[in-house]
């Protein structure tokens, strides 16, 4: 064997032996299911949801669950642990009230951990090797109302110095108290993220929290650099060229940065977006393997082997998305006809009732887009816009208008309904606007930030009505996805 060969078997063998298998991944990717949690299934759930299961929790005698504090208006934090190792691990969730991926994941894992059956090695060689600490839902208020600032409008992710808020100070008290080996930080990020300049979604993001503006790299963010290291190249199996890396500018006044800085290895994790799953629960799933992962490799010091190279090259978050691109789209403007790209994107908000999410449309961008993509991206050259049309020849009952045959009135242009009903919501699950009030103008306009109600039609026929920026086929029977909206 000559000397070029030796080395190359050599580079493989540690290759292989340095590099993680990623079975227990694997097996929790399949297996999933039997540990999800399943009174939580979407991202409206409630503070008073979670106190039933953390009630729950505490007639299991692996846990222990106690009162860390309270918030601005009264709710109690939790902070739960398990395991009787030396090596400390917290885990914080949703100090942003509206970012609830990572909250739901935690309750994954208190079932895996309740499960008296399955990965029964694993578990005890994880809780003999270290002593794991959650914190679910740092901002109750904020959750209360899905609102990111706690209930003085203070953003406690940037509380972390002047400690003002009660949430704040309970999060910096833990910590203190704790000083874990490896901290948390778990929040979802703008779902048009993607990773690099792709048309990929940034599904997952992490970040080890620089300690200063010259972005140092001292022991303790090193180990954070090496475990995300290993946890890219695990998630890249499932969601190849969907991780990324979140920016990495010094924020003094954030939690994870500050941490760091105090010693803890700080893993900041952001849940993003992936596409027909507004509800995030696959994202919610990949955070359930790569927090388990993490404590797994932890508990073995595996992540050790990692080079700090893969972090370098996991690329950064960029804004390539919108919601909605319609490409090429024609229209009439002062005798001529132009040729552009509509953007637009969905704005959430939250019903009267606090009991479901609708969304709002605007027009982000209209012109040459061509160096974006879209979640929902469709070319419509040859195609001519028109303008959507109020139906005001009478006023119709809620009930007439779920009875609506609507595609007679789409073929005629019409997308907006007058209504006699006082409706106190702000939307309608059916592929109209409805107006209450008469006054209203819902006039078309292709103008930024508008809301989008228009018409695309092909030889002088409308082949699509777009409600609220929900492009809908005009067919005789259509299955919609999305809302309308009420204009009061
Ligand atoms: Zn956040």
């Amino acid at each position: 064997m000559n000397k070029f060969k030796t080395i190359l078997l050599i580079i493989l063998f540690n290759g292989i032996a340095m590099s993680q298998n990623y079975d227990f991944e694997q097996s929790l990717y399949y297996n999933y299911e039997m540990f999800k949690e399943k009174s939580i299934h979407n991202r409206l759930f409630k503070y008073s949801d979670i106190v039933k299961l953390i009630s729950e929790l505490k007639k299991n005698n692996i846990f222990e669950a106690n009162v860390a504090g309270k918030s601005a208006e009264g709710r109690e934090i939790f902070l739960i642990s398990i395991g009787n190792g030396k090596k400390k691990i917290f885990l914080w969730s949703q100090m942003h009230g509206d970012e609830p991926t990572a909250t739901m994941a935690l309750f994954d894992i208190f079932n895996f951990f309740s499960d008296t059956v399955n990965y029964q090695d694993i578990k005890r060689q994880i809780l003999s090797n270290t002593k794991i600490f959650f914190m679910p839902m740092v901002n109750p208020d904020g959750a209360e109302v899905f609102k990111r600032r706690n209930s003085f409008s203070i953003d406690l992710n940037r509380d972390a110095n002047r400690l003002q808020t009660p949430e704040a100070k309970i999060l910096m008290n833990v910590f203190d108290s704790l000083r874990a080996e490896f901290g948390f930080n778990l929040h979802d990020q703008n779902h048009r993220y993607t990773a690099g300049n792709s048309f990929k979604s940034a599904a997952i993001s992490f970040l080890a929290p620089p300690i200063n503006y010259e972005k140092q790299i001292d022991s303790v963010r090193l180990n954070a650099i090496k475990l995300i290291g290993s946890l890219y190249k695990m998630l890249s199996r499932y969601i190849p060229g969907h991780v990324a890396k979140y920016s990495d500018d010094y924020e003094p006044r954030a939690f994870g940065d500050t941490f760091q800085k105090k010693g803890t290895s700080t893993i900041l994790v952001e849940s993003g977006g992936w596409r027909k799953d507004p509800e995030k629960q696959f994202i919610r799933k990949l955070n359930f393997i790569l927090l388990l992962s993490s404590i797994k490799q932890i508990a073995e010091n595996s992540f050790q082997n990692m080079s700090e190279t893969v972090y370098e090259s996991i690329p950064f978050n960029e804004e390539k998305l919108f919601d909605v691109v319609l490409r090429n789209l024609t229209l009439n403007r002062n005798g001529s006809n132009i040729k552009f790209d509509i953007g637009i994107n969905y704005e959430e908000i939250l019903s009267d009732d606090k009991k479901s999410l609708y969304r709002k449309a605007s027009i982000e961008d209209i012109g040459d887009l061509s160096v974006f993509y879209g979640y929902t991206d469709i070319n419509f050259d040859g195609y001519v816009l028109g303008d959507a049309k109020t139906f005001n020849e009478r006023n119709f009952s809620l009930k007439e208008i779920q009875k609506l045959d609507l595609y007679s009135y789409y073929i005629k242009g019409f997308t907006n309904f007058l209504i006699k009903d006082k409706l106190n919501s702000g939307f309608i699950d059916l592929p109209v606007n409805l107006i209450s009030n008469s006054k209203k103008d819902l006039a078309t306009r292709f103008v930024i930030g508008a809301n989008p109600n228009f018409l695309i039609k092909k030889d002088n026929k409308i082949k699509y009505v777009v409600i609220n920026g929900f492009l809908q086929k005009v067919k005789e029977d259509f299955d919609f996805e999305g809302n309308g909206l009420v204009f009061k």
